[in-house]
């Protein structure tokens, strides 16, 4: 039995060998050349080494991008040869030759493009069919600097505060607060149920006083729930109501209609909840 071996990638490439490898211009070139010919289906393309080197806006001369084109092949690369691919044969043109993505590298560079907007990637604060549940005011969605928040504009509270993906706002305001709502789901249930929505790691629960969870609000619950992941970080505020039903309160159209404001007073099964990155 092993004791507390290295944490490696799958490809058995140690965390600091994994940022070291794309930590260089050419490599990096290399595999955004590779997810761009990728696309969003079908097997990983294969670019012959001239096709690929003629995508990479590099000077290096051939022999240096041979260098490093060939530090990713195993780890993020494969090379194919006469149509063999180093994972599935069955899936490679028996004409193929050339570079691919390997499944590690196209979670990296997918992880890198979901993280990646186009043109400004904030959304203004837009008024949701909702009264503060303190004080009747108006709750807002806002979204800047990869947070989606939704806060009272009136007093301040702040009902959610999530580390979301820019990718929300390809749309009007509507559909980036619905998307927001849609993938917000995903990522607290995963950890209302026990499992890192990032590295799939189990996570750990503690509970905690909201005073110390240390995110910028007024706050007026007595406990929450904090779910982390010891292994990439990631954590989630759940209020313990939460713990089993992990819906946000937000998840309704932007516009007004007064029925969902009569059913925000009449029941109590959306009292104020929130949750961090
Ligand atoms: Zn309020
Ligand atoms: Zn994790």
């Amino acid at each position: 039995m092993q004791d507390d071996p290295e944490p490696t990638t799958y490809g058995a490439v140690t965390p600091d060998e994994a940022f070291s490898l794309i930590g260089n211009d050419v490599r990096a070139e290399i595999l955004r050349a590779l997810s761009d010919e990728r696309g969003g289906d079908g097997t990983p393309p294969t670019l012959s080494f001239s096709e690929l080197r003629s995508r990479v806006d590099s000077e290096v001369d051939s022999s240096r991008f041979n260098y490093h084109l060939q530090q990713l092949v195993g780890r993020f690369v494969e090379r194919r040869e006469d149509g063999h691919s180093q994972l599935v044969d069955s899936v490679v043109d028996p004409d193929d030759g050339g570079y691919a993505l390997r499944p590690e590298g196209t979670m990296l560079t997918r992880t890198i493009r979901a993280e990646t907007a186009t043109g400004e990637a904030t959304l203004p604060p837009t008024a949701l069919d909702l009264d503060c549940y303190f004080c009747d005011g108006t709750v807002e969605a806002t979204y800047e600097n990869a947070l989606f928040k939704i806060q009272c504009a009136d007093c301040e509270y702040l009902y959610e505060y999530d580390l979301t993906p820019p990718g929300i706002l390809n749309g009007d305001a509507e559909t980036a607060i619905s998307n927001a709502s849609e993938y917000n789901r995903a990522v607290r249930l995963a950890f209302a149920r026990g499992v890192c929505p990032l590295c799939g790691n189990g996570v750990g629960t503690t509970f905690v006083a909201p005073s110390e969870t240390g995110y910028p609000r007024p706050d007026r619950r007595e406990a929450c729930i904090n779910r982390s992941c010891d292994h990439c970080g990631r954590i989630d505020i759940l209020r313990v109501a939460r713990r089993s039903s992990p819906t946000p309160a937000y998840s309704r159209s932007a516009t007004s209609t007064a029925s969902t404001r009569r059913r925000r007073r009449s029941g109590d099964s959306n009292s104020p909840s929130q949750t961090a990155t």
